[in-house]
């Protein structure tokens, strides 16, 4: 057993997802909560329980003072973030071990450098990893900005070195547009990040997002599981992800793992990480970095075998990986539909009370939610409501059994993405495989 009680700095389906592998290791879990979530499933299962703070999740999940001491109240020995909320922060990484617990991911430094992604690229950049053409660095003055492009031609991306969420990210497809990406994506990281720095990438027109999962123990053992394929975007961000990719040979498999285990090994890297790419023409190019687990997770899970929340765990306590690349094999295809609540087409928000809830089941059929009926989901968090996993020998296979499961599965008296998923899962375009990073957009935008 690596810890005798884990605290779970999260909330929602990936809370609950830490509790299941913690109680299947015999592991006691601490469930935190805002007002706003007494209720929530993750309280509900958890062994205990800590309010800290009010709704705002300034105010409760990202509560470090509050978290701390929730910890140390319970005695708890470890501390998993899950995704969003304190994950990818470093200062409280250092503050968790610095309270002689465990932080359940990477080290510290390794969450700082890839957090920044000016730094990020430039460590990649060193480790020969390949990148998209863009400026070496921030971007000093709009003048520079201008020259940048002149090289790397129209269109282009200007990008928030402090990005996530697709945030302070504008497109110039001209010089004409230049200025005002560059004015408007300094703002919008500056609100949402308090820092302008920004860096300038070429755009690419039709390239395929495929990310790579890796594990690591810190002993110099690395290995990856594969990619996941997770160009359905909306905004910038994922709707429906892949394991693998319907594009992606074997042997472009195993010389990109070959290359990130590499590059991950000679930084020493510790826990789990996913590498983003972007692949267009059979090249890859690297965007970012995420030191966490990710919301899409599940379907590496399905073809791998694997559970990464458990691997995580070991990793955590000092345990070494005690297996080899030659012994990841990947069995079948895994897609991911996520729900959110959220109106199928205009896409407005809808929290509110759950009627009905029913999930589907069946043979390779998984889900991953803390809905229960008559759940009244709280309008202060994500939208994501519940992940909808199938696995299938093959990938037609797994589009026929999401299809059936989407029809079996109901979530009344709120809006969701439901209908939407449907209607992706109809296309033959999808049911091809044949979509880039820009296909979702049109495919909504047809809809309505
Ligand atoms: P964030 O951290 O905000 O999610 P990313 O760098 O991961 O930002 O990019 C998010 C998405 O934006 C990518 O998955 C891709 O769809 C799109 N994107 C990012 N960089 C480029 C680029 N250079 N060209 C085209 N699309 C891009």
């Amino acid at each position: 057993m690596p810890f005798g009680k884990v605290l779970i700095a999260n909330r929602g389906e990936i809370a609950l997802r830490i509790h299941r592998a913690c109680q299947e290791m015999g592991i006691r879990t601490v469930a935190v909560h805002s007002t706003a979530d007494t209720t929530a499933m993750h309280v509900r299962l958890a062994d205990e329980s800590v309010c800290i703070g009010p709704p705002p999740a300034r105010d409760s999940y990202l509560n470090v003072a509050a978290i701390l001491s929730a910890a140390a109240i319970t005695g708890a020995d470890a501390v998993h973030p899950g995704y969003g909320f304190l994950s990818e922060n470093a200062n409280f990484a250092e503050m968790v071990e610095a309270h002689g617990l465990a932080f359940i991911g990477p080290r510290p430094e390794h969450i700082r450098m890839m957090g920044d992604k000016i730094a990020a690229k430039d460590a990649m950049r060193r480790l020969g990893v390949p990148l998209v053409p863009g400026s070496l660095g921030a971007l000093s003055s709009l003048e520079e900005a201008r020259s940048v492009a002149g090289e790397v031609k129209y269109p282009v991306l200007i990008k928030a070195a402090a990005g996530g969420g697709g945030r302070g990210m504008k497109v110039a497809r001209s010089e004409a547009e230049l200025e005002e990406a560059w004015r408007v994506a300094r703002t919008e990281a500056k609100a949402a990040f308090g820092d302008d720095s920004v860096y300038m990438e070429k755009y690419l027109d039709r390239p395929r997002h495929i990310e790579l999962q890796v594990l690591a123990d810190g002993y110099g053992n690395v290995v990856h599981f594969g990619e996941r394929d997770c160009s359905l975007q909306r905004r910038h961000q994922k709707l429906v992800e892949e394991a693998g990719s319907p594009v992606l040979a074997a042997a472009e498999r195993d010389a990109l793992g070959a290359q990130v285990t590499r590059a991950l090994k000679e930084i020493g890297y510790r826990n789990a990480g996913t590498l983003e790419f972007l692949w267009q023409d059979g090249q890859f190019a690297f965007i970012e970095m995420n030191t966490r687990l990710q919301v899409e997770h599940p379907v590496t899970e399905m073809v791998c075998g694997v559970d990464l929340v458990k691997e995580q765990l070991r990793i955590a306590a000092g345990e070494a990986l005690g297996y080899a690349q030659s012994e990841v094999r990947f069995h079948g295809h895994a897609i991911e539909c996520r729900i959110t609540a959220e109106h199928p087409e205009t896409f407005a928000p809808s929290p509110g009370r759950v009627g009905t809830y029913h999930a589907p089941g069946g043979l390779g059929v998984r889900v991953d939610s803390a809905l229960y009926s008559g759940y009244a989901v709280p309008p202060h968090y994500d939208s994501l409501v519940a992940k909808l996993i199938v696995h299938g020998a093959t990938r037609a296979e797994a589009i026929a059994r999401l299809r059936r499961s989407l029809a079996e599965m109901v979530v009344d008296g709120i809006e969701t993405t439901l209908p939407l998923h449907r209607a992706i899962m109809e296309d033959p375009e999808f049911q091809a495989g044949d979509y880039t990073i820009h296909w979702l957009e049109r495919f909504v935008a047809n809809r309505t």
